[in-house]
């Protein structure tokens, strides 16, 4: 065995997608699994981070997230029934190094003081799944660690978060079927022209920015490119000619190369002052503080290239043990192994020559065999004197054959150069790489700025295709789209047939109830907004004409119907378990968009359930999320006017000769109906179906209308604490009675207490007031009062 492959390790470019990372998880739980760490690391591009969560769903949402083909974990840990489980390689922690063992090995390993230096000090446990997954590699790989970059923890609090749930509704990386390719955010982002760049396109998609002093960097740089199309297509040209750098480098120092990799080095590195002057040309008229900067630290690490130029024939041969690698001139003494391998015929005429003249033995011949290797004959026939420093060898009937010490060593040296030069090409090889591997950093570090200004050319050119603008950023929670286009459905339909939509959130109207027929293009008003935020923290252009955002911390999806059948869970179940996972985690500065929320139950159920949903969202301590909520539920929509903050819109359709026609047009109000059994009908359910379900449909309405009246009703009780916008104001202001246990919670300093003294005050409520709830019942049933 030379080497153990597993699928989170494997550094060949045949076994990896060159723009997507290939990641090596690690988990680690603490003792009583109420922490957890996850580390994630591309073994090929030495790029590695990771997290902690308090809660187990949390953890494997971030895995499947991340999605890394080999996971190393507890074997005690207990596993989701999640598809991330069952495609990834599984593979169990041996030995755990404790805490101080990790901290050493990670210092020594990253070459720091202490874990300060790699934001690690505080998080023991992440720093254990770090050194767990140095361990495994070195165990498994037999290579030094030290090349990985320095790790950070992700900052979450300086990105915009998407769960992987979200991620799949708006259909980033994958379609909802599961596909790759067209239908895809990523694919009309698709325009980098580097594997880096294409990495670095998918980090950015999974991680988008919420600092906005990030973003507005990389949206300058866009528009640097944007604005300049003979530059973009210039770079673009360029860029396509450059090979992997960061892998390659990856591969070089972890001794996983091929000599066409030392080539494909060479070639790109001579690309890099070609790329600088090109740009440092454009910056002398029209500046840019951020590409001036890249150019700054910019490294054309020209005498790597010019040592690999002079080193390497151009077509080297696919191993490094079979010589043929360099070229004449590089090294002496590999060129006079080669001379003599080369011009061994020759050398020998040559000396052959050299003693007929000096012997005087015209006919003097040369021969070889097994035995006695090259020798001189004389034919007896010739009758000469064997010359003194000839050597008897061999005498047969009728010549006699003989050897010099002048052809031995000459014989001596032919049979060894061959060896000896294949010895030394792989010596000077191995020497080659060293020199290279010492400059692992420097490639890695060029290699990271050609990521980034293939990013940056890549958003502009995608914007210039498809006519985006740059969004600017509001400081307040709000949001407003100037005709919003969905760019992967504009893409599907071409620009000309998508109809753009307008869309405003702001303060104290942030909660859309988005209603409208079947087919209308409620859904895609929804995702285009997600989208358009989405780009924007990517530091993109958007699809709308005006685009002004105030930064989204969280992005949450709730689109569509699915089954998760293979784990367990009913279409209903997984739609409530995302809509619980939403209604906990969002905040006041987050986006949610959700579509069709209830709908996996009965109609009743449904509508209570959404009311409430909605109810919640708006009660929120702290703010209410924005929010853009579509149903079919149109009783749902009595609620506009009654709850500060909602405000109804729907999406136009007319009816000509009887046949509906979708406009897609997003216009302010409730829709009146959805159309289903219309929409039934152009789908080619069969007539008497559509007859019958126009009959039952208008018994059905009457009914409908007694639950509109119900509905009605009670939307006059508001869940209380929400704020109907008609409240009089004299209503709001009426003092509350206040309960003494909150009076009691006032007063406490929490900071202040021991543990003692606050079991103690626990103790002594529980006396006063949870004896037997009397007082809980008495304060309810005031409020209750109150409220009527
Ligand atoms: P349902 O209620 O049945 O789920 P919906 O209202 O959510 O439907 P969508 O799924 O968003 O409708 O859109 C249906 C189709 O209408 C899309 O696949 C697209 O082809 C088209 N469409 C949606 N919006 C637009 C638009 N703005 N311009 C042009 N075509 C659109």
């Amino acid at each position: 065995v030379t080497q153990v492959i597993t699928p989170g390790t494997v550094l060949d470019e045949q076994n990896l997608i060159a723009t997507s990372h290939n990641f090596l998880g690690c988990i680690v739980a603490d003792k009583d699994a109420s922490d957890y760490a996850f580390v994630w690391a591309d073994l090929s591009t030495s790029q590695w981070t990771g997290c902690t969560y308090s809660k187990a769903e949390d953890l494997w949402a971030w895995v499947t997230k991340m999605a890394p083909r080999e996971i190393l974990l507890p074997k005690d840990l207990p596993l989701p029934a999640s598809d991330v489980c069952r495609k990834a390689h599984l593979a169990y922690h041996k030995k755990l190094p404790p805490v101080p063992k990790a901290a050493s090995l990670l210092c020594q390993v990253q070459k720091v003081q202490s874990l300060e230096a790699l934001g690690l000090d505080k998080k023991p446990l992440l720093a254990q799944a770090c050194a767990a997954l140095l361990l495994y590699v070195e165990e498994t790989q037999k290579v030094a660690t030290d090349q990985f970059k320095p790790f950070q923890p992700i900052n979450l609090s300086k990105r915009m978060l998407i769960d992987d749930v979200t991620e799949r509704n708006l259909e980033i990386f994958v379609r909802l079927n599961g596909q790759k390719g067209p239908g895809t955010l990523r694919q009309i982002l698709e325009q980098t022209k580097t594997p880096m760049g294409g990495r670095l396109l998918e980090e950015m998609l999974h991680h988008p920015w919420r600092d906005q002093e990030i973003i507005l960097r990389i949206q300058s740089a866009v528009d640097f490119f944007f604005q300049d199309d003979a530059l973009r297509l210039a770079l673009r040209q360029i860029l396509d000619q450059i090979y992997d750098l960061e892998r390659l480098t990856q591969r070089i120092a972890l001794n996983r190369f091929q000599p066409k990799d030392f080539l494909a080095l060479k070639n790109s590195l001579l690309l890099l002052p070609e790329i600088k002057t090109l740009l440092s040309d454009k910056l002398a008229t029209n500046p840019n503080p951020v590409l001036d900067e890249l150019l700054s630290n910019w490294d054309v690490l020209d005498n790597y290239a010019e040592i690999l130029s002079q080193a390497l024939v151009a077509d080297p041969p696919p191993t490094i043990t079979d010589g043929g690698l360099f070229l004449p001139g590089y090294n002496q003494e590999l060129d006079e192994l080669l001379d003599m391998v080369d011009h061994a015929e020759q050398k020998l005429q040559n000396l052959l020559e050299q003693e007929k003249t000096t012997t005087g033995i015209a006919k003097l011949k040369m021969g070889y065999n097994r035995v006695f290797g090259y020798y001189y004959e004389i034919s007896k026939a010739c009758e000469v004197k064997v010359p003194e420093h000839f050597v008897r060898r061999q005498t047969l009937a009728n010549a006699e054959r003989f050897t010099t010490q002048s052809l031995k060593d000459l014989e001596e040296k032919l049979l060894t150069a061959s060896d000896q030069r294949k010895n030394l090409e792989y010596h000077l090889f191995l020497e080659l790489r060293s020199i290279l591997a010492s400059a692992s950093s420097r490639f890695l570090a060029m290699s990271d700025v050609l990521a980034n200004l293939d990013y940056w050319q890549a958003l502009a050119e995608v914007a210039r295709l498809n006519n985006w603008v740059k969004p600017t950023f509001s400081p307040k929670d709000d949001l407003e789209i100037v005709n919003g286009r969905h760019p992967v459905v504009e893409a599907m339909l071409g620009a000309t047939n998508f109809v753009p939509n307008s869309l405003s959130l702001k303060l104290g109207r942030n909660f859309c109830l988005l209603t409208g027929p079947n087919m209308a293009g409620k859904s895609t008003v929804l995702r285009q907004t997600a989208l358009i935020c989405l780009l924007a923290q990517m530091g993109s252009f958007v699809p709308a004409t005006k685009a002004h955002l105030g930064l989204v911390d969280r992005l949450f999806s709730r689109v569509g119907a699915s089954d998760n059948l293979a784990q367990g869970q009913s279409t209903f179940m997984v739609e409530m378990m995302e809509t619980a996972k939403i209604l906990r985690q969002a905040t006041k500065k987050s986006l949610i968009i959700l579509d069709e929320i209830g709908r996996g139950t009965s109609t009743y159920d449904g509508v209570a359930l959404a009311w409430a949903i909605v109810e919640y969202l708006l009660k929120r301590s702290g703010g209410s999320p924005r929010t853009i909520f579509a149903t079919h539920y149109h009783e749902l929509t009595a609620l506009e006017g009654r709850l500060a903050e909602l405000f109804t819109m729907n999406i136009a359709i007319s009816e000509v000769n009887n046949t509906m026609v979708f406009l897609h047009k997003l216009i302010p109000g409730p829709a009146d109906r959805s159309y289903g059994v219309e929409v039934a009908r152009l789908s080619g359910i069969p007539t008497p179906v559509i007859q019958r379900a126009k009959e039952l449909l208008q018994n059905l309405e009457a009914g409908r209308r007694g639950m509109e009246t119900a509905v009605q009703e009670a939307a006059q009780m508001l869940l209380p604490g929400l704020d109907s916008p008609k409240k009089p104001l004299e209503e709001k202001e009426q003092p509350q009675e206040i309960h003494p246990l909150v009076q009691a919670i006032a007063q406490i300093e929490p900071d202040n207490l021991s543990p003692l003294e606050a079991l103690n005050i626990l103790i002594d409520w529980k006396r006063r007031w949870g004896q037997d709830s009397q007082d809980l019942k008495a304060m309810k049933s005031r409020k209750q009062k109150s409220s009527s």
